[in-house]
């Protein structure tokens, strides 16, 4: 190892949200951190994502989705309103759009569940949804209504996080790409990443839909899956959505039929290349574009985007809004997904190695649980005590040596 080795209390690998909110929340403890990533900040998923932020309340029993969702809430406000980043956050509301009969069976059941238990949702007519939501098609049978729901701008939001680390000392490298990592022999971690080696005490693995690929180099097995999503966005024009919305549809069946197994995450849209189920989700953007995805398709590492997806999705969408009739495409995108095989986030410390952590397996909703992801992290390496809501997303239940 040369003498200009850079050494640090803690290293991050990633900067997608989950990263940057660690190095972000680190930093603001006055510990010494690097936050590393290969391409730019916001560069993969974190980047391309729809913007959703979910939240349903913190629950009269609050577990580790009421912590992420509701503690990540709270960290974008506080990212715009008291820090003054302008990431386009918006606690708009959701509304989960029903379509059929057993779709609307579904959603009452739904949301007297979530009441019991102290979430926020209400049940609308479809006169209620149109009430403020203008643009919904008169013909659905109501909505699931989520106040609390918000949105934001992925990149300024993810950028946001990796600016506020470096002001608080962080040091944020991009084009750095991890290609090794080893036990050093005094202890802590050797990172080797295009060309340089860094050291430091505490490792975090926040590599997103990478996960596994660095696990091998550290000899263990991270199931963490990468599952591409896509989307399409049309034209700017003038406001016309007002709430983030969604679909009843993929919810209903997924309730039904998880699917999932040893070697396939649970609440996919396909099975091989079969599709089973349209999953829908999307906003208009303050530029004025409307955003749709859905799709959820193991298909590895491939990012191309499927035109038959889209479409499908496209009109599913216009099934909602009918105004799209009138619109058109203008550009399409993707990404990869880091979803683990029982579908629960794969947060906390990794067995097996000292001082190794990981905040994964966010998958589909990852923007809206990444800050409190990241913070949940920090806090552990810091205080050295694991938040009992982190025993749900323990790694010791999935990740095992090679
Ligand atoms: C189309 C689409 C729509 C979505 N919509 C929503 C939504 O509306 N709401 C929501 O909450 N979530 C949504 N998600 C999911 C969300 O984007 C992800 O769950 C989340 O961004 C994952 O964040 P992350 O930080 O774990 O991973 P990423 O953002 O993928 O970040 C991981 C980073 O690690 C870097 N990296 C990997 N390997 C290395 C290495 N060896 N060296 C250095 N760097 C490395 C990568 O370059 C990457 O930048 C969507 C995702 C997609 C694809």
């Amino acid at each position: 190892m040369s003498k200009s080795t850079q050494r640090f209390e803690v290293i991050v690998i990633g900067g997608g949200i989950a990263g940057s909110s660690t190095a972000f929340h680190l930093a603001g403890h006055g510990r010494s951190v690097a936050l590393l990533e290969r391409g730019e900040i916001a560069s993969e998923a974190s980047g391309v994502n729809a913007g959703g932020i979910g939240a349903l309340g913190w629950g009269n029993e609050p577990d580790l989705e009421s912590y992420l969702t509701m503690g990540s809430l709270q960290i974008f406000k506080g990212m715009q309103l008291d820090l003054g980043y302008d990431i386009e956050f918006r606690q708009s509301g959701g509304l989960q759009v029903i379509q059929t009969p057993q779709q609307y069976d579904y959603a009452r059941d739904r949301v007297i569940g979530l009441k019991s238990r102290g979430y926020t949702a209400e049940l609308l007519s479809p006169d209620e949804a149109r009430a403020i939501e203008p643009g919904l098609n008169p013909e659905i049978l109501g909505a699931m209504y989520f106040p609390l729901r918000g949105q934001a701008d992925p990149v300024k939001a993810t950028r946001a996080f990796a600016d506020a680390a470096r002001q608080r000392g962080a040091d944020v490298m991009t084009g750095k790409d991890v290609t090794n990592v080893s036990v050093a022999s005094e202890g802590g971690w050797l990172v080797e990443c295009s060309g340089e080696t860094l050291q430091a005490h505490h490792l975090v693995l926040a590599a997103g839909a990478w996960c596994g690929p660095l696990g091998e180099m550290l000899g263990l097995r991270i199931p963490v899956i990468p599952v591409r999503g896509q989307m399409w966005a049309t034209e700017p024009l003038p406001p016309r959505v007002f709430h983030s919305l969604s679909g009843v549809e993929s919810y209903s069946h997924w309730s039904a039929e998880p699917g999932g197994d040893a070697a396939n995450p649970p609440e996919l849209t396909h099975i091989g290349d079969r599709r089973v189920t349209r999953h829908l989700y999307g906003r208009q953007t303050r530029d004025g574009e409307i955003i749709f995805g859905g799709d959820r398709e193991m298909v590895g590492y491939d990012r191309s985007v499927d035109m038959g997806g889209i479409e499908n999705n496209f009109a599913h969408t216009a099934e909602v809004l009918p105004l799209l009739n009138d619109l058109s495409i203008s550009r399409t995108w993707s990404g990869l997904m880091p979803f683990s095989l029982d579908g629960k986030p794969i947060i906390g410390k990794l067995p097996h190695l000292e001082n190794l952590y990981i905040a994964s397996g966010l998958a589909s909703s990852g923007f809206g649980r990444g800050p409190m992801a990241g913070k949940l992290v920090a806090d552990y390496i810091h205080t050295g005590h694991r938040h009992h809501a982190l025993a749900e997303s323990a790694p010791a239940r999935c990740v095992a040596p090679l």
